[in-house]
């Protein structure tokens, strides 16, 4: 039983995850609220029919959120982000009468649903936890919870090393997270620890030769066993890349073709993911960036009004450039061979489909892991630059301006250090292949979770089995 939290960060490779358990002959059921449905549905595509949806209500209304709020997209303000992860543990009775009813052999919740691992544990049902990011920025927030550097610092633009952790990771406490909500982000933090302690482990979209020395290292850390299954997304063929999260705002054949009249590694992508956000003068710098840079480009931007826009943008880069008002099919465009770089805000999800398609980014980290994981692509990786933003924002990105973002932008499309960033970046990118194939690690590693999950259920003299 799988049971996603509510964002397009945490249902789109909950449907991957789903579709690579299947394929293995595993049932599987989600467990969701009903305008989540399509998008799961739509991710799945036509594999869907051989899983199971199960819906509990979405409390919106009595935590105070307006009707129809389900998914962390449609939340109107940061204001009320802690109001909606409130609501989400009201979901408990209800994901418990369906444990009780359905009794899964296992149980694979979000990791922002500590008190998941109780409902589990009242069933004796092995409890799974998907943080959804990577296993670097796992651990650098673990030694950063357990070693405190963070504190006895004099400003918060000082750099301080992540005590213990490989690498020699700098950070400022300006990356991390805004001190207002830091107690209840503290108080979450250290109930998802318990939660992990008291699971079978963790089960992370990641691959284990992307990042070993923190995949051996979190074992270590935390002393759970962590079983690296991804990318998931590469479960996806080019028929089902256009057609997940939402319905794209593009018609799929013309950005095809778009992208076909576009020389190999010439266009430029840029995305924030399915949240963050940016006020109309920081989208001006970024078109005045994109306009100087004389870089192709497509550039996702999640609202329908245009006033914003530098007057005569549309006109001047007619033909090299392309907005999509809305939602992109990104994983359709990343793998498309004229995109040259990503600037991604460094979601797990879009810095593993970059990753998986060999495209190297321009990182603009601007909030939950996301500075974390900019670190990983540009620091340990080398697959990237920093657009040099510094500070973690909710919601509303950092601002940066026009110029830095040209600068940026010429570094990672052209000359040698480009070249050899692609280079990387393609290399990386054929080992995310060999992972998911037959007798790779991910493939290896799903198959050692199942048998575990097979033997747990016959110690339990469960006849129910499922492959
Ligand atoms: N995505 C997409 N089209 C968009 C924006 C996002 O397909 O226009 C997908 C993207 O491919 C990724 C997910 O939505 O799979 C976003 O997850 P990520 O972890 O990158 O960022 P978040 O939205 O959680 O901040």
């Amino acid at each position: 039983m799988l049971f996603p939290f509510p964002g397009h960060g945490h249902l789109i490779p909950t449907a991957d995850m789903a579709r690579a358990f299947s394929e293995r002959g595993v049932r599987i059921t989600i467990v969701t609220t009903p305008l989540n449905v399509p998008t799961l549905r739509r991710t799945i595509g036509k594999s869907s029919h051989s899983i199971e949806f199960l819906t509990i209500k979405f409390p919106s209304a009595e935590a105070g959120l307006p009707e129809g709020c389900e998914n962390t997209e449609s939340i109107p303000s940061p204001s009320l982000i802690p109001v909606f992860f409130m609501a989400t543990t009201k979901l408990q009775p209800q994901l418990e009468h369906l444990l009780l009813q359905h009794h899964p052999h296992c149980l694979i919740a979000s990791a922002f649903f500590p008190w998941a691992s109780h409902s589990a544990a009242k069933f004796n049902i092995p409890r799974l936890l998907f943080h959804g990011t990577g296993v670097f920025a796992m651990c650098a927030s673990e030694c950063l919870r357990l070693y405190q550097p963070q504190t006895n610092l004099s400003s918060d633009s000082d750099l301080f090393v992540i005590p213990h952790l490989p690498g020699n990771i700098q950070m400022t406490r300006m990356m991390l997270p805004e001190n207002d909500g830091e107690a209840k982000f503290a108080e979450l933090l250290k109930a998802i620890k318990e939660s992990e302690d008291a699971s079978l482990g963790v089960i992370v979209n990641s691959f284990y030769e992307l990042e070993q020395v923190y995949a051996d290292y979190y074992e270590k850390l935390r002393g759970r066993k962590a079983w690296f299954v991804g990318p998931l997304s590469l479960c996806n063929q080019q028929q089902d890349r256009g057609k997940r999260g939402k319905e794209a705002s593009v018609d799929e054949g013309d950005i095809l073709k778009w992208m076909d009249s576009k020389k190999a590694n010439t266009v430029v992508y840029v995305c924030f993911g399915s949240i963050a956000n940016f006020s109309e003068s920081q989208l001006r710098e970024i078109a005045k960036g994109l306009e100087d840079s004389g870089q192709d480009f497509i550039w996702v931007v999640r609202r329908s009004d245009k006033e914003w826009l530098p007057e005569g943008f549309e006109r001047r880069t007619e033909g090299r450039g392309m907005i999509i008002w809305g939602w992109a099919p990104q994983l359709l465009i990343l793998n498309h061979r004229a995109v040259g770089a990503f600037v991604t805000h460094c979601g797990w999800n879009s810095t593993l489909e970059a990753v998986s398609a060999g495209v190297p980014m321009m990182t603009w980290p601007v909030s939950a892991e996301q500075f974390y994981n900019g670190k990983l692509v540009t620091e340990i990786l080398e697959i990237g630059v920093p657009v040099g933003v510094k500070k973690w924002t909710r919601i509303v990105g950092d601002s940066v301006g026009g110029e830095a973002l040209e600068k940026a932008l010429k570094r990672i499309m052209v000359g040698e250090e480009a070249e050899t960033i692609r280079n990387r970046a393609h290399k990386l990118s054929e080992m995310a292949r060999t992972a998911v194939e037959r007798n790779g690690s991910s493939y290896c590693s799903l198959t050692d979770l199942i048998q575990r999950l097979q033997s747990i259920a016959r110690l339990q003299n469960c006849p129910k089995s499922s492959e």
